[in-house]
Protein backbone atom coordinates (compact mmCIF):
# COMPACT_ATOMS: atom_id res chain seq x y z
CA UNK A 1 0.00 0.00 0.00
CA UNK A 2 1.40 3.58 -0.75
CA UNK A 3 0.16 6.94 -0.58
CA UNK A 4 -0.64 8.46 -4.45
CA UNK A 5 -1.83 11.00 -3.89
CA UNK A 6 -3.55 14.14 -1.92
CA UNK A 7 -6.37 16.57 -3.14
CA UNK A 8 -6.49 19.88 -0.94
CA UNK A 9 -9.50 22.61 -2.02
CA UNK A 10 -10.70 25.04 0.85
CA UNK A 11 -8.86 23.69 3.14
CA UNK A 12 -6.89 26.30 5.28
CA UNK A 13 -4.42 28.25 3.51
CA UNK A 14 -5.02 26.11 0.39
CA UNK A 15 -8.06 28.46 -1.26
CA UNK A 16 -7.65 26.96 -4.78
CA UNK A 17 -7.51 22.86 -5.68
CA UNK A 18 -4.48 21.60 -4.86
CA UNK A 19 -3.33 18.40 -5.99
CA UNK A 20 0.20 16.83 -4.62
CA UNK A 21 1.58 13.83 -6.09
CA UNK A 22 3.72 11.17 -3.97
CA UNK A 23 6.36 9.61 -6.43
CA UNK A 24 8.17 6.78 -5.43
CA UNK A 25 10.94 7.00 -2.67
CA UNK A 26 10.79 10.06 -0.48
CA UNK A 27 9.10 13.50 -0.60
CA UNK A 28 9.99 16.32 1.16
CA UNK A 29 7.96 19.49 1.25
CA UNK A 30 9.91 22.85 2.09
CA UNK A 31 8.63 26.14 2.47
CA UNK A 32 9.10 29.29 4.12
CA UNK A 33 7.27 29.46 7.50
CA UNK A 34 3.72 30.17 7.64
CA UNK A 35 3.35 28.79 3.80
CA UNK A 36 1.28 25.87 4.89
CA UNK A 37 3.40 22.88 5.57
CA UNK A 38 2.31 21.65 8.35
CA UNK A 39 -1.23 22.54 6.85
CA UNK A 40 -0.45 19.29 4.48
CA UNK A 41 -0.13 16.80 7.34
CA UNK A 42 -3.21 18.88 9.01
CA UNK A 43 -5.35 17.79 5.80
CA UNK A 44 -4.21 13.88 6.12
CA UNK A 45 -4.55 13.57 9.63
CA UNK A 46 -8.43 15.52 8.88
CA UNK A 47 -8.86 13.27 5.79
CA UNK A 48 -8.60 9.92 7.73
CA UNK A 49 -11.06 10.59 10.48
CA UNK A 50 -9.55 13.69 13.16
CA UNK A 51 -12.48 14.57 15.40
CA UNK A 52 -10.28 17.08 17.19
CA UNK A 53 -10.42 20.90 16.02
CA UNK A 54 -7.86 21.58 18.75
CA UNK A 55 -5.54 19.05 17.61
CA UNK A 56 -5.67 20.98 14.56
CA UNK A 57 -5.16 24.35 15.76
CA UNK A 58 -8.40 25.59 15.55
CA UNK A 59 -11.17 26.37 18.10
CA UNK A 60 -13.86 24.74 16.21
CA UNK A 61 -13.86 22.30 13.18
CA UNK A 62 -15.11 24.99 10.75
CA UNK A 63 -11.53 27.27 11.33
CA UNK A 64 -10.50 24.54 9.03
CA UNK A 65 -11.98 26.24 6.29
CA UNK A 66 -10.28 28.89 4.28
CA UNK A 67 -10.90 31.71 6.24
CA UNK A 68 -10.27 34.62 3.33
CA UNK A 69 -7.17 36.54 3.15
CA UNK A 70 -6.38 40.42 1.62
CA UNK A 71 -7.78 39.82 -1.46
CA UNK A 72 -9.77 36.76 -1.39
CA UNK A 73 -13.70 35.98 0.07
CA UNK A 74 -13.81 33.01 2.80
CA UNK A 75 -14.99 30.12 1.40
CA UNK A 76 -17.89 28.03 2.68
CA UNK A 77 -16.47 24.06 1.81
CA UNK A 78 -13.36 22.16 2.67
CA UNK A 79 -12.62 19.35 0.76
CA UNK A 80 -9.53 16.72 1.24
CA UNK A 81 -9.23 13.95 -0.79
CA UNK A 82 -6.30 11.47 0.00
CA UNK A 83 -5.50 8.75 -2.47
CA UNK A 84 -3.83 5.02 -1.85
CA UNK A 85 -2.93 2.02 -4.17
CA UNK A 86 -4.14 -0.48 -2.32
CA UNK A 87 -2.76 -3.46 -4.94
CA UNK A 88 -1.40 -5.25 -1.94
CA UNK A 89 -4.67 -5.21 -0.32
CA UNK A 90 -3.53 -3.96 2.86
CA UNK A 91 -6.80 -2.08 3.06
CA UNK A 92 -9.30 -4.82 3.97
CA UNK A 93 -11.05 -3.64 0.71
CA UNK A 94 -11.71 -5.59 -2.38
CA UNK A 95 -10.47 -1.92 -4.28
CA UNK A 96 -7.00 -1.77 -5.57
CA UNK A 97 -6.87 1.90 -5.49
CA UNK A 98 -8.55 3.27 -2.34
CA UNK A 99 -9.73 7.32 -2.32
CA UNK A 100 -11.22 8.58 1.13
CA UNK A 101 -12.84 12.02 0.89
CA UNK A 102 -14.12 14.25 3.72
CA UNK A 103 -15.69 17.70 3.14
CA UNK A 104 -16.95 20.11 5.48
CA UNK A 105 -19.82 22.98 4.78
CA UNK A 106 -19.65 26.42 7.11
CA UNK A 107 -23.17 25.55 8.67
CA UNK A 108 -21.52 22.07 10.11
CA UNK A 109 -22.43 19.68 7.55
CA UNK A 110 -19.98 16.95 6.78
CA UNK A 111 -19.79 14.32 4.19
CA UNK A 112 -17.32 11.64 3.95
CA UNK A 113 -16.76 9.65 1.10
CA UNK A 114 -14.61 6.16 0.32
CA UNK A 115 -14.51 5.35 -3.71
CA UNK A 116 -16.79 8.29 -4.68
CA UNK A 117 -19.30 6.48 -2.38
CA UNK A 118 -20.99 8.64 0.32
CA UNK A 119 -20.13 6.59 3.36
CA UNK A 120 -19.95 7.09 7.92
CA UNK A 121 -17.11 8.57 9.27
CA UNK A 122 -17.30 5.20 11.15
CA UNK A 123 -16.57 3.45 8.11
CA UNK A 124 -13.36 5.83 7.21
CA UNK A 125 -11.95 4.74 10.99
CA UNK A 126 -12.74 1.49 10.32
CA UNK A 127 -11.01 1.09 7.35
CA UNK A 128 -7.93 2.96 8.69
CA UNK A 129 -8.04 0.72 11.98
CA UNK A 130 -5.24 -1.10 12.88
CA UNK A 131 -3.12 -0.25 9.86
CA UNK A 132 -1.10 2.17 12.25
CA UNK A 133 -2.54 4.94 9.74
CA UNK A 134 -5.53 6.25 11.61
CA UNK A 135 -6.42 9.78 13.28
CA UNK A 136 -4.54 8.56 16.21
CA UNK A 137 -1.70 7.06 14.64
CA UNK A 138 2.38 6.80 15.21
CA UNK A 139 2.58 7.33 11.28
CA UNK A 140 1.85 11.07 11.04
CA UNK A 141 3.75 12.89 14.03
CA UNK A 142 3.19 16.33 14.56
CA UNK A 143 5.54 19.17 16.13
CA UNK A 144 5.89 18.36 19.58
CA UNK A 145 4.28 14.89 19.94
CA UNK A 146 7.01 12.93 19.92
CA UNK A 147 7.73 14.37 23.12
CA UNK A 148 4.62 14.07 24.29
CA UNK A 149 4.04 10.49 23.62
CA UNK A 150 7.99 10.28 25.24
CA UNK A 151 6.46 11.68 28.28
CA UNK A 152 2.62 10.20 28.14
CA UNK A 153 1.26 7.74 30.62
CA UNK A 154 2.29 4.52 30.50
CA UNK A 155 -1.18 3.50 30.00
CA UNK A 156 -1.54 5.96 26.96
CA UNK A 157 1.58 4.75 25.63
CA UNK A 158 0.13 0.95 25.46
CA UNK A 159 -3.28 2.21 23.21
CA UNK A 160 -0.24 3.09 20.97
CA UNK A 161 1.40 -0.37 21.15
CA UNK A 162 -1.39 -1.90 20.80
CA UNK A 163 -2.19 -0.13 17.68
CA UNK A 164 0.82 -1.15 16.27
CA UNK A 165 0.27 -4.76 17.33
CA UNK A 166 -2.81 -4.79 15.24
CA UNK A 167 -5.07 -5.91 18.75
CA UNK A 168 -7.14 -2.84 19.05
CA UNK A 169 -9.90 -4.02 16.91
CA UNK A 170 -10.25 -7.29 18.89
CA UNK A 171 -10.31 -5.14 22.13
CA UNK A 172 -13.35 -3.24 20.88
CA UNK A 173 -14.74 -6.44 19.78
CA UNK A 174 -14.00 -7.89 23.28
CA UNK A 175 -15.84 -5.21 25.02
CA UNK A 176 -18.46 -5.23 22.38
CA UNK A 177 -18.85 -8.79 23.50
CA UNK A 178 -18.83 -8.24 27.08
CA UNK A 179 -21.40 -5.33 27.17
CA UNK A 180 -23.89 -7.99 25.38
CA UNK A 181 -22.74 -10.72 27.38
CA UNK A 182 -23.87 -8.20 30.36
CA UNK A 183 -27.02 -7.19 28.86
CA UNK A 184 -27.78 -10.74 28.32
CA UNK A 185 -27.20 -11.77 31.90
CA UNK A 186 -29.53 -8.83 32.76
CA UNK A 187 -32.17 -10.40 30.99
CA UNK A 188 -32.18 -13.80 32.13
CA UNK A 189 -32.06 -12.17 35.84
CA UNK A 190 -35.27 -10.62 34.76
CA UNK A 191 -36.57 -14.11 33.63
CA UNK A 192 -35.86 -15.89 36.32
CA UNK A 193 -37.71 -13.32 38.81
CA UNK A 194 -40.26 -13.42 36.02
CA UNK A 195 -40.71 -17.36 36.80
CA UNK A 196 -40.18 -16.91 40.66
CA UNK A 197 -43.24 -14.99 40.49
CA UNK A 198 -45.27 -17.02 38.47
CA UNK A 199 -44.01 -20.21 40.51
P1 LIG B 1 6.25 26.75 9.96
O1 LIG B 1 7.41 26.47 9.05
O2 LIG B 1 6.40 28.06 10.66
O3 LIG B 1 5.89 25.62 10.87
P2 LIG B 1 4.21 26.07 8.00
O4 LIG B 1 4.77 26.13 6.61
O5 LIG B 1 4.07 24.73 8.62
O6 LIG B 1 4.98 27.04 8.99
P3 LIG B 1 1.42 26.32 8.49
O7 LIG B 1 1.44 26.37 9.96
O8 LIG B 1 1.03 25.06 7.81
O9 LIG B 1 2.81 26.82 7.93
O10 LIG B 1 0.46 27.44 7.89
C1 LIG B 1 0.12 28.57 8.61
C2 LIG B 1 -0.64 29.50 7.68
O11 LIG B 1 -1.92 28.95 7.40
C3 LIG B 1 -0.84 30.85 8.35
O12 LIG B 1 -0.48 31.86 7.43
C4 LIG B 1 -2.33 30.90 8.62
O13 LIG B 1 -2.85 32.18 8.48
C5 LIG B 1 -2.86 30.00 7.51
N1 LIG B 1 -4.17 29.45 7.87
C6 LIG B 1 -4.49 28.62 8.89
N2 LIG B 1 -5.81 28.37 8.93
C7 LIG B 1 -6.33 29.08 7.90
C8 LIG B 1 -7.66 29.26 7.41
N3 LIG B 1 -8.72 28.65 7.96
N4 LIG B 1 -7.84 30.07 6.33
C9 LIG B 1 -6.79 30.69 5.76
N5 LIG B 1 -5.52 30.56 6.15
C10 LIG B 1 -5.29 29.77 7.22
Amino acid sequence: MKLKSLQISGFKSFADKTTINFEDGITGIVGPNGSGKSNIIEAVRWVMGEQSAKSLRGGKMPDIIFAGSENRQPLNRAAVTITFDNEDHFLKTDYTEVSVTRKLFRNGESQYLINQNECRLKDILDLFMDTGLGRDSFSVISQGRVEAIFNSKPEDRRVIIEEVAGVLSYKQDKQKAESELAKTNGYLDRVSDLIAELQ
